[in-house]
């Protein structure tokens, strides 16, 4: 397979990115503009729509028709789009305290209702652009800026949650397999129906830092399970907790997970 170049789909104009170095949101965006290459999508036909957060803020670098929405909004933002200009391709870009805490009703009637979107849901387990607070998928005893001595709630599984919400497509990547990534998304944008990708990202600022996971590189090795803790020194240098490292997110099923056909929310169709 050719590798893509994806310079054509960024807005060069808009650079230097926000991003911190080692965030693996770069990773992710990057394997969407592959997947709507490779799709052959028509640029000016491709929306995509973001709430707000560092995932959300990478809309603005896409060139294709970009909307910066309102804080957990963006789902509704796409469903109005969709609904208005059904030939369009509709997609969502959105993070975990984003989607899953603040916007967690919009997603929820997104996915029951089964309207066209493909939605992307970055997961690194924190709120990174605000400063670091525990999130809703935020791992039982791993530390944030709220929570000091360890989180003691448990997290959401957002890919339970969007088969039980009715999302005809659910799936679950990580950064860290960005080939596979491509894949998913390519099966994502090609369903009829509301597809729904979690795909688990790092957060080397805040995540990582406050976990003593490393630095980007070293993250995605922990996202990768294969090595769930980083060399003592190296964390050494890192450290702003005293508390255990926590593991990476326990049996969590990567893959195309969920995929039934059912009929597709257009606004007039009853039934
Ligand atoms: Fe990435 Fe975290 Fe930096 Fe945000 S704060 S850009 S999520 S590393
Ligand atoms: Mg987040």
């Amino acid at each position: 397979m050719t590798l893509v170049d994806i310079r054509p789909h960024l807005r060069e104009w808009a650079m230097p990115h926000v991003l911190c170095a080692g965030c693996a949101h770069g990773i992710v965006g990057r394997a969407f503009l592959v997947a709507v290459d490779r799709a052959g999508i028509d640029p000016d036909q491709m929306v995509v729509v973001a709430g707000i957060g560092c995932s959300s803020r990478l809309v603005g670098y896409l060139d294709f028709c970009t909307l910066h929405a309102t804080h957990g909004r963006a789902p509704t933002f796409a469903t109005g789009i969709k609904l208005a200009r059904p030939e369009l391709t509709v997609a969502v870009f959105s993070g975990d305290g984003d989607g899953l805490a603040i916007g967690g009703n919009h997603l929820i009637h997104a996915a029951r209702r089964n309207i066209d979107l493909t939605v992307v849901l970055f997961n690194n387990e924190i709120y990174g652009m605000t400063g670091g607070q525990v999130a809703p998928t935020t791992q039982r005893g791993a530390v944030a800026s709220t929570t000091p001595r360890g989180n003691t709630e448990p997290a959401f599984d957002s890919v339970k949650l969007m088969v039980g919400a009715g999302a005809s497509f659910v799936a679950r990547a990580s950064a860290s397999e960005p080939f596979t990534l491509e894949r998913i998304f390519a099966e994502a944008l090609a369903h009829r129906g509301f597809a729904f990708v979690e795909v688990l990202s790092n957060c080397p600022t805040y995540f990582g830092r406050y976990n003593r996971l490393g630095d980007g590189p070293e993250m995605l090795v922990w996202l990768t399970r294969q090595d769930s803790r980083v060399a003592d020194p190296l964390a050494a240098k890192r450290v702003v907790s005293h508390l255990p490292v926590p593991e990476p997110p326990p049996g969590l099923e990567l893959g195309i997970l969920h995929r039934e056909e059912r009929p597709v929310f257009d606004g007039r169709t009853p039934g």
